[in-house]
């Protein structure tokens, strides 16, 4: 690590503390003896083809807010639980690009296990449902426990 006073390579860590996705070190400089703080952080090269083809760098945060959308009144700690399991399913897919289609699937399986009206919420505007008789097909599909 270079040393933003004098750029020499020599610092030391003080101290490191795991944030929720990163890890904050506090460095000392051993040639000037300043102080600086670094964040390390994993980095995804992922992206998404959207419906319209454009390709889009994948942000996790899009998908936590639709299920923020989907499942309304929730815990958040319960929505970051659910938000992690469905990025570790898109990651274990070991893919450098992943269609928007087959997220916004593995959502919709996750969500279906998790809590049906949200499911429905969810599938209501991914589905486009739009008109109550493909609604109700949805609704039928639940109910009789289907997936
Ligand atoms: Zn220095």
């Amino acid at each position: 690590m270079l040393c933003p006073f004098c750029s020499k390579t020599d610092t030391r860590v003080l101290e490191s503390r795991i944030m929720n996705d990163s890890v904050r070190r506090r460095r000392e400089c051993s040639s000037c003896t300043n102080r600086f703080t670094t964040y390390e952080k994993a980095i995804i090269h992922l992206k998404v083809t959207k419906r319209d083809n454009r390709e889009q760098e994948f942000d996790i945060k899009k998908v936590e807010r639709s299920l923020e959308r989907a499942c309304g009144k929730i815990e958040p700690e319960v929505i970051t639980q659910l938000t992690r399991k469905i990025e570790q399913r898109i990651l274990n897919k070991r893919v450098n690009t992943i269609k928007s289609t087959e997220i916004g699937l593995i959502v919709l399986q996750e969500l279906k296990r998790f809590d049906k009206i949200a499911y429905l919420r969810f599938a209501t505007v991914y589905k486009s449902l739009d008109r109550p008789e493909l609604l109700k097909k949805e609704l039928n599909t639940i109910i009789r426990g289907g997936n």
